[in-house]
């Protein structure tokens, strides 16, 4: 564990430190709240040690701070008070604010090694549960089989973008994606074939777009949405030619297109440009409709090609 001890006694931090190294834990000594504050932006430690009685800051104040910190970004960090104050008013304040334990002074060894003990269960506690958070929070926005973006991320994001388009006055642009001729791809190649397919094309996808606000997702069975931020008609335009070309360039074979020898996109592009926050849940629509339009007819038009939606701009 990484130990952040705040405590402006010389002595005490020259026998903790030999405690907290003897243990097999890394330390961080500062000497009064305040400096507890600077290091903690500066580093998060695994646990912090807080004397009370400080000066310039003391224990309480900056614990208070630090949990405040803490809930900002949900985060927790265990606090062990240290004083030599041990009247029970004082130990229910630390509790209060926000101190998860207390030690009195002069700590013991064996004391404090089993508090660090108790503390690094809680650590370790803390972390496979932010890995499980994390996991799940992975399941609901990525698609099973392509590992993109789900439609759900999709529609999450979207309405972010829409919303930060209305701030910002940018542009905002949608490419839908479509493979063309997949139903002849499936019912010839077999549904494994079609599976496979689709996560080249979805992975091809995904590189190509390579701003980090860029998103691309799977839309449904074989349709693709590529969320643009701060792009107008000309960016989105050029990136979804970078992604047919792309596409044409997997040659991925294909002998039941009408189109080519491969597997092919068709895209349709819509952009909007927002000057006052209008109902967002219209905006998202409008703009899936729009682009939607665009893709049936670049398909109309023979497939493997790019139409641009005329009517939102
Ligand atoms: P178009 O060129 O007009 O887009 O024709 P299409 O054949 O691609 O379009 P259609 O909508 O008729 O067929 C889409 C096919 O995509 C139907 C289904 O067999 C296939 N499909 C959709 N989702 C999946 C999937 O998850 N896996 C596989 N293997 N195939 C899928
Ligand atoms: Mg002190
Ligand atoms: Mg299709
Ligand atoms: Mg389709």
């Amino acid at each position: 564990m990484k130990v952040l001890l705040a405590e402006d006694s010389r002595t005490n931090q020259i026998l903790i430190r030999a405690y907290i190294e003897k243990a097999g834990h890394e330390i961080e000594i500062v000497n009064n709240g305040q400096e507890a504050i600077d290091q903690f932006h500066l580093e998060r430690p695994d646990l912090i040690l807080m004397d009370i009685v400080m000066p310039v800051k003391d224990g309480i104040e900056a614990a208070r701070e630090i949990r405040a910190i803490c809930e900002q970004d949900e985060d927790w960090i265990p606090i062990i008070f240290l004083s030599a104050m041990t009247k029970s008013k004082d130990i229910e304040k630390a509790i209060d604010a926000g101190g998860d334990d207390y030690l009195t002074k002069p700590v013991e060894s064996v004391v404090l090694n089993a508090k660090l003990r108790a503390m690094q269960r809680l650590v370790n506690m803390r972390e496979q549960l932010q890995k499980a958070n994390y996991d799940l929070r992975m399941m609901t926005v990525k698609d099973g089989l392509t590992g993109i973006a789900n439609r759900r991320y999709f529609d999450e994001v979207l309405a972010k973008e829409i919303k930060r388009a209305g701030r910002t006055e940018k542009p905002l642009s949608l490419v839908m994606c479509d493979i063309d001729f997949f139903k002849p791809y499936n019912d010839n190649y077999g549904h494994q074939a079609g599976d496979s397919c689709l996560k080249y094309v979805a992975i091809t996808m995904a590189k190509v777009s390579k701003r980090p606000g860029d998103l691309v997702a799977r839309y449904g069975g074989e349709e693709f949405g590529i969320i643009l931020p701060e792009t107008d008609n000309d960016g989105a335009l050029a990136i979804a030619e970078s992604i047919r070309t792309a596409i044409n360039k997997l040659n991925l074979s294909h002998g039941y297109s009408a189109v080519a020898d491969h597997i092919t996109i068709s895209s349709g592009v819509a952009t909007i440009q927002l000057d006052n926050d209008g109902d967002d849940k219209i905006v998202a629509s409008k703009l899936i409709k729009a682009a939607d339009k665009a893709l049936y007819k670049a398909k109309d038009l023979g497939r493997n090609q790019i139409v641009l939606d005329s009517t939102l701009h």
